[in-house]
């Protein structure tokens, strides 16, 4: 029987204000508190994330950032520390999301880089892999993959393993409405579970929870979330209706 807990999380990228976002947050804490069985993080915009701490501080969300640098401090204008994140709450951190990758053009070592930092200062890191289009079409999906997840996990040995989760995203399904089937995405997770086994050992492939992203809603969340290597979803869109992200936890719980 795997040991593994779902996690549902909201990336609210470049959305909401103060008021709608604190709005969010507390819909988020009654649905998590009504279905404790499976882990639940936001990842709101940065400078909301003090306001929403004090509305979810007493529910069993947990506040996540969409995005860290890899220094503790200096002259890196515009950019956020782990520490000045860990100040206000935040536990859990995106790494390689694709807009990072695709239009902030973050690069594979970088991304390596940040989970590093990220790690060694007892985040949670959700390290964001998925192949775009073109790669799919071309038959490079596990190539592009798998190369993310040795990459991304360069630095991070089996113990710290128990604080990365892995997020596969295909980029063509992120914010378009396409959401991969589920038989395609098991596949890719399946894939990703035995690159852990050969890369750490067979604990660590069957504890690492491995989250699909790209369109997920209320309709398709629970055919995705009976596949056996699926283990909750990293939500865009339907994470800003505090019904719809409901729905997906309620499905995943
Ligand atoms: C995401 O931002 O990680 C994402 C999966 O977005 P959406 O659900 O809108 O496709």
């Amino acid at each position: 029987m795997t040991q593994r807990r779902f996690i549902i999380g909201g990336n609210w990228k470049m959305n909401t204000d103060l008021e709608t976002g604190m709005a969010l947050a507390s819909q988020v804490a009654d649905a998590a508190s009504a279905s404790e069985a499976c882990d639940v993080v936001i990842y709101p915009p940065f400078p909301y994330l003090q306001a929403i701490d004090s509305v979810i501080s007493n529910s069993p969300v947990t506040l996540g950032a969409q995005n860290i640098w890899p220094e503790s401090h200096g002259a890196f204008t515009g950019e956020v520390s782990c520490d000045m994140l860990k100040e206000l709450g935040v536990a859990s951190v995106l790494v390689g999301h694709s807009e990072r990758r695709h239009v902030l053009l973050e690069s594979d070592p970088l991304i390596a880089k940040k989970v590093d930092f990220a790690i060694n200062r007892e985040f949670q890191v959700v390290l964001c892999v998925g192949e775009t289009l073109e790669q799919r079409e071309m038959g490079s999906t596990l190539e592009i993959v798998l190369g993310q997840v040795q990459s991304g996990l360069e630095s991070v040995n089996h113990d710290s393993m128990k604080n990365i989760v892995i997020a596969y995203e295909p980029v063509w399904a992120i914010g378009t409405g396409k959401t991969a089937s589920a038989e395609d995405a098991q596949a890719v997770h399946s894939a990703i579970r035995g690159e852990l086994a050969s890369r750490y050992d067979d604990d660590v492939a069957s504890l690492t929870r491995i989250q699909y992203g790209g369109s997920v809603k209320p309709e398709n969340a629970k055919e995705l979330f009976a596949c056996p290597d699926i283990d909750g979803a990293l939500v865009g869109g339907a994470a800003l209706s505090g019904e719809s992200f409901a729905a997906i936890i309620e499905a995943a719980c």
